[in-house]
């Protein structure tokens, strides 16, 4: 249930559901998503879908995982990455893969602690996590070269597009009620802005928990 095989389907699932990049596929060939979930969870692991993981949260499904890693790549190597919403760490995994250093943050303590000690297990060592409110970013490690958020907010923070260096990328939620993927791209003369397809998010929250 949690082989290699099973991942493999996985993949190949998210490969038919249009995810070209191939880099993108195999890091997530490469990660193993089950390890991140609560054992009663495992089953599930591979299945195409979100699921719980504690206080609230939950695991993004891996079709978004994989698009917003698409998205911010847009087949380039990735150098310097910020996460806002660390979780259970599967997406900062998963950007380990195709990035050079991956700076992640999350507010909510038992949640940063058990991610940081699953990354270490798998030494993933190219991870550098965060227990802080991420909606102010990262200043001191910025620019980077992509910026992604898993956690929806009301509206764009401008602090944070404007940590992102030139040529970078920015893919988040944004969105109350209904809610967006937004693609941000800074070039010599500023930003701009891209809509992407519906999704759900929870929500970002200020301050840390
Ligand atoms: N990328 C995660 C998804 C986790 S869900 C994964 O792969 O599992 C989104 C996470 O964002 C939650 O853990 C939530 O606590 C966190 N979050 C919400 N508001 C935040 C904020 N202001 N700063 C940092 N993290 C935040």
């Amino acid at each position: 249930m949690t082989s290699a095989r099973t991942r493999g389907r996985l993949i190949e699932r998210l490969r038919a559901e249009g995810i070209q990049d191939e880099t993108v596929l195999a890091a997530m060939n490469e990660v193993p998503r089950h390890i991140f979930i609560d054992e009663a969870l495992a089953t599930r692991a591979y299945d195409d879908v979100s699921l719980p993981i504690g206080h609230g949260q939950t695991i993004s499904q891996p079709y978004i995982v994989a698009r917003m890693t698409e998205v911010l790549r847009n087949g380039r190597q990735l150098g310097r990455v910020l996460e806002i919403g660390t979780g259970c760490g599967y997406q900062a995994a998963v950007l380990a893969k195709v990035a050079k250093e991956v700076y992640s943050i999350e507010r909510i303590m038992p949640l940063h602690s058990r991610a940081a000690k699953t990354l270490r297990e798998l030494k993933i060592f190219n991870t550098n996590l965060r227990y802080a409110d991420g909606s102010g970013g990262l200043p001191d490690a910025a620019p980077f070269d992509g910026i992604i958020m898993t956690c929806a907010a009301p509206a764009l923070m401008v602090v944070l597009r404007e940590q992102l260096a030139v040529g970078g990328r920015m893919v988040l939620p944004m969105g109350t009620q209904e809610q967006y993927l937004y693609l941000i791209e800074r070039d010599e003369n500023g930003f701009n802005e891209s809509r992407l397809e519906a999704v759900k998010f929870v929500p970002l929250v200020m301050g840390k928990a």
